[in-house]
């Protein structure tokens, strides 16, 4: 059985680069019959925007893009992401770091250089680092962008799992979440194909089952920058019709739907896209330069 999913972080409304990667997440879990589950990422509560929440379930919704089940949300999963960090510590597979911004700087270089390594055991005020010994090799094959491999002691080091603030790092939560909610496809931007081979090495500590990934181009600004909410990307218009810009998304997604469907009802054009989904031809570049 599929079950894919889409993991916005509620950081702020939705824009059109996060709409194509809800597409062709929907997409591909439809056209295997799975299921796509919605997962708000609101691990960070200090970022979490007011309304966002709101404005990602109402363009969902506009663009005609179900979910299954309930909505999970992360500020609520605390209890989960605990137990897999004493777990963790158990196998003694982290070591708590008390080392600050401003030290990590001095050693001058850009990986994590061990000084704490030998902290097993709790500290009050400390952050949770993952150890990643010399030479640990990850391989993993990307549905679009082919066999990626690393040495992760060389590209990464030994990883914040916890925060010294107290809350967990997204790399723990996320891999928890896809793991108990039993995901088995991720399609999700090619900003976090490095994260996955951390993602892979922290499912391995956790004796989680191996998953599918697919990292997709990003729609770039003129000035070839991500959209985000840094770069200035504008807020999905849910009050123009939604099958046009589903159009033109399916043709930057390497699918041809035929123009007499531009303008026809959602439903119509994305039940052609799930019956005609050809996940090869998604480009295999990172970047995508349109304007809308
Ligand atoms: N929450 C992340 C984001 O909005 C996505 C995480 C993921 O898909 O793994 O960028």
């Amino acid at each position: 059985m599929y079950i894919g999913r889409f993991a916005p972080s509620p950081t702020g409304p939705l824009h059109i680069g996060s709409l194509l990667t809800a597409l062709a997440s929907w997409c591909d879990a439809r056209a295997k019959q799975g299921k796509w589950l919605l997962r708000i990422e609101d691990v960070d509560t200090t970022r979490t925007q007011y309304g966002a929440v709101d404005h990602i379930f109402r363009s969902l919704e506009h663009f005609g893009l179900t979910w299954d089940d309930e909505v999970v949300y992360q500020s609520q999963r605390t209890e989960l992401y605990q137990q897999a960090l004493q777990y963790l510590e158990q196998q003694q597979a982290i070591f708590w770091c008390r080392c600050s911004r401003s030290q990590l700087a001095q050693t001058g270089q850009a990986l994590y250089t061990g000084t704490c390594r030998h902290q097993l055991h709790y500290q009050p005020a400390c952050a949770a680092r993952l150890c990643v010994a010399a030479s640990t090799y990850i391989q993993f094959e990307d549905r679009v962008f082919g066999n990626q491999y690393a040495d992760i002691s060389q590209t990464v080091g030994d990883f914040v799992i916890y925060r010294r603030d107290g809350l967990f790092a997204y790399q723990l939560a996320v891999v928890v979440d896809d793991a108990l909610q039993g995901i088995t496809h991720i399609v999700r931007g090619a900003d976090l194909l490095d994260n996955t081979s951390r993602q892979i090495y922290l499912q391995q500590q956790l004796g989680y089952p191996r998953i599918h990934y697919a990292h997709l181009p990003l729609i770039v600004n003129h000035l070839g920058e991500k959209l985000s909410k840094q770069t200035g990307a504008t807020a999905l218009d849910l009050t123009t019709n939604p099958s046009p810009v589903l159009w033109q998304l399916l043709g930057l997604l390497g699918q041809h739907p035929p123009s007499c469907l531009q303008f026809s009802a959602k439903d119509e054009l994305l039940m052609w896209a799930i019956t005609h989904w050809q996940f090869a031809n998604i480009p295999k570049q990172l970047k995508l330069e349109h304007i809308f």
